[in-house]
């Protein structure tokens, strides 16, 4: 028999809920004080705050101040256990989750396993380039950016030099959008400084986008606002253009008929993610396109008893939207609260609710003083959407720690633009991250 983990049985209907993500903790935490046995499964023993992601990689703020560890949210919480494991596999017929520390019999399951960097199967994108999901792949993005400047100290190579300090980043959604800004405020206030000896004025920042407009989930008012702010910035836009291909120092680009190269060591991916659907579910259950699992108006895994999925590894079509809920924090937790009211309803003999999913809006930053904010029928751009933008992130932030240090970093940058966490602590090897994907390893393996 395989290894079983440890929690104790309550005679209390068991929740599993796989993953400690938005959706997973929002759960936990309406399930406060109820007659159930509720069981967190994650492969951190912290959530991401994975908005301020990019901000890690460029150096303006320290992993821990966009982390929060998951036993300290619920002290107090007498019906919680978490577990640190990664969930191999679900069982259905079982009613169970095979785990790395072994497997867990359970009354309902909640998947909650969030997305991963989608490279459309090309292997050696993925091998290559810097993907920004989780908490190790910002700490290695940043390394690699102060590796590479110092590595380009060592050449007389021009070519090399500039490919060298060069950045081409994928996709022109918020996350491309804000980490093409944050570099280019990098470019122009930071690295001349810190690099004297390097011609900074030779680095260019790429953003390519296979659209014909950035943030193209906002309005064309607020694209067009973005598009300003980044060329203000210095940033290369490139619409309606893929990249086909990418080796590591050439990536490959294609506009309608048009080939073309541009040379660089940094290619951030930021171009799609997909669901992370565990192993275990049978295919019809899976959309082909996005690896999200079909769920019904009550996050029920379709034609199956017991089994939910929120969040972003949940595809819940509804005449407002046929391709699933936007994969966007608020959609999870608003998800997470609903299941969590009907799991309630249902002890109490009460009909269930269908899922209703409240749009609160998007947002953007690009740079200081400038961002591009959306709610309902508001709009606004420029530094009054930028202290909304940064109201916004600072109170979904968890914990009074977080939310303080990250606010005086930003005073501090907003004084002289200085970004204090330059330092390399792990030097990065590509080679090394595959070793880690290979053997699933956390935080590299999506
Ligand atoms: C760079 C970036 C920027 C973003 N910016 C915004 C933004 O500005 N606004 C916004 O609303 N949304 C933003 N998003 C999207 C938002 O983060 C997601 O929509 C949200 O995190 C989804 O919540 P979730 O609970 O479904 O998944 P997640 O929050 O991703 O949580 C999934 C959890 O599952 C765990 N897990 C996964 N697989 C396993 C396994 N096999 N075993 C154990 N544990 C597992 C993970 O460790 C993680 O804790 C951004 C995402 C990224 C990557």
């Amino acid at each position: 028999m395989d290894k079983v983990i440890d929690v104790p049985d309550l005679g209390v209907p068991r929740i599993v809920i796989v993953g400690g993500g938005f959706g997973g903790l929002e759960l936990v935490r309406n399930l406060k004080k109820t007659d159930f046995q509720v069981v967190l499964l994650d492969r951190n023993n912290y959530h991401t705050f994975q908005p301020l992601l990019y901000q890690v990689a460029t150096a303006g703020l320290e992993p821990d101040s966009i982390s929060f560890p998951i036993r300290k949210l619920f002290h107090g919480f007498s019906n919680f256990y978490f577990r640190l494991a990664v969930v191999q596999k679900v069982d259905i017929e079982g009613s169970r989750v095979l785990t790395d520390i072994g497997e867990l019999k359970y009354d309902h399951l909640v998947i909650a396993s969030g997305s991963r960097t989608n490279f459309f199967g090309d292997e050696k994108i993925k091998y290559h380039c810097m993907p920004l999901k989780t908490v190790v792949q910002s700490l290695q993005l940043r390394s690699l950016l102060l590796q590479n400047f110092e590595q380009a100290l060592q050449t007389k190579d021009l070519q090399e030099r500039s490919a060298l300090m060069n950045f081409v980043i994928v996709g022109g959604g918020p996350t491309g959008v804000e980490l093409a800004g944050a570099i280019s405020e990098l470019k122009k206030y930071v690295l001349p400084v810190d690099y004297p000896e390097l011609d900074v004025r030779r680095m260019e920042v790429h953003l390519v986008d296979a659209g014909d407009r950035v943030l193209n989930a906002l309005s064309p008012k607020s694209s067009q606002s973005s598009q300003k702010y980044l060329k203000k910035l210095g940033v290369i836009l490139h619409q309606n253009t893929f990249v086909t291909s990418y080796d590591g120092e050439v990536a490959t680009t294609k506009k309608g008929d048009q080939d073309g190269v541009i040379y660089s060591r940094n290619l951030i991916w930021s171009a799609g993610v997909e669901g992370n659907s565990p192993k275990g579910l049978d295919a019809s259950l899976i959309t082909e396109r996005g690896n999200r699992i079909l769920v019904d108006e009550h996050s029920k895994v379709l034609g199956q008893e017991n089994v939910y999925a929120i969040g972003d590894v949940a595809s819940m079509k509804t005449k407002d939207y046929p391709n699933g809920h936007p994969m966007v924090a608020p959609a999870a937790m608003q998800q997470a609260t609903q299941l969590a009211k009907n799991f309630k309803n249902e002890v109490k003999g009460k009909e269930k609710e269908p899922f209703v999913y409240k749009d609160k809006g998007s947002m953007a930053t690009i740079g200081k003083n400038k961002a591009v904010v959306e709610v309902g029928s508001f709009k606004s751009s420029g530094p009054f959407a930028w202290f909304i933008w940064m109201f916004v992130h600072i109170m979904s932030l968890l914990g009074m720690r977080n939310k303080s240090i990250v606010f005086i970093n930003w005073f501090w940058n907003y004084l002289n633009y200085d970004r204090s966490n330059r330092l390399i602590t792990n030097r990065f090897s590509k080679e090394e991250r595959k070793q880690m994907r290979d053997q699933g390893k956390a935080g590299v393996v999506i």
